[in-house]
């Protein structure tokens, strides 16, 4: 596997935190001469990503760039100042970006969570990957792994949303995966369930105490768990796609 993702250029969103962050560091461990393009809203924590990575495993190249895919423009200017030589050589995307925020029912919902989290879980995802394939279709190599949740199969009630969002991936994954057989561009989704992150903070809006209630008593995934899954999927041999993966804690079902 290091050897088949030797040099290998692979472009992480939301790397600064839970799933994304861990998945930069897997990639490291697992070929120590990885080039990795961290991105995220929050620069100063990739910085120290990027520190962490330079310190043990020197031959890493990080690229660290400031990047909200929940804005088209920025997605655009983002691909537009991405170095040639990081942006023509892609050979990995892992779409991780994503948030839940808030757990209302239907009627209840805040205009601004729905559009947040759209922009950022679908528009975003989609507005990375079509910039990735063109690169990919030039060179007719590629992966893009996306990271989908359980929540996109199970819909519950208050995730009219996110599930939603989470579904949305899924398709589109699906479909994107069927239109390029017969290319060597693959593409992949992971579908995690419950992991302890920053996730959860994030979706009680900061409320500590409501995150940790929902890991209370239960033993989640960690981000780690679901970066070995990833790196897992991208390091196959390039005619082995491991499409749609589900990735539970033993307690969940
Ligand atoms: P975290 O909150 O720990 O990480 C989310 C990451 O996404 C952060 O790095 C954050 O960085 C980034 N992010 C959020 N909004 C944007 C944006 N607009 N533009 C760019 N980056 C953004 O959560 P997880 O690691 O748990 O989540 C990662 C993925 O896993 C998400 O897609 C989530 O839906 C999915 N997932 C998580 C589960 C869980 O239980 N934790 C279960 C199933 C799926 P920054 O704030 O610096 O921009």
């Amino acid at each position: 596997v290091a050897q088949r993702l030797s040099r290998k250029t692979i472009l992480i969103t939301g790397a600064s935190s839970g799933i994304g962050r861990a998945t930069a560091l897997e990639f490291m461990r697992t070929a120590p001469d990885v080039r990795i393009i961290a991105t995220a809203r929050r620069v100063d924590v990739l910085e120290m990503l990027k520190a962490e990575i330079r310190e043990a495993a020197p031959m890493v190249e990080v690229l660290v760039a400031r990047l909200d895919v929940s804005d088209a423009a920025d997605v655009k200017r983002f691909w537009e100042e991405l170095p040639a030589e990081w942006r023509d050589q892609l050979d990995i995307l892992v779409n991780n970006a994503g948030l839940v925020k808030g757990l209302e029912h239907v009627g209840d919902i805040a205009e601004e969570d729905v559009d947040i989290m759209y922009s950022t879980n679908v528009t975003g995802l989609i507005n990375m990957t079509q910039a990735a394939v063109k690169i990919f279709k030039a060179r007719n190599t590629g992966t893009v792994i996306n990271v989908g949740s359980i929540a996109g199969r199970e819909p519950y009630p208050g995730g009219s949303i996110y599930c939603s969002t989470k579904a949305a991936v899924r398709a589109f994954t699906e479909s994107m995966r069927k239109e390029l057989i017969n290319t060597r561009i693959r593409v992949a989704v992971v579908d995690p369930g419950q992991v302890e992150t920053e996730f959860s903070l994030v979706r009680f809006r900061g409320d500590k105490e409501k995150a940790d209630a929902v890991y209370a008593g239960v033993e989640p995934l960690t981000g780690q768990d679901i970066a070995e899954v990833v790196v897992f999927v991208a390091g196959r041999r390039e005619n082995v796609v491991i499409a749609d993966t589900l990735v539970f804690p033993s307690h969940q079902g």
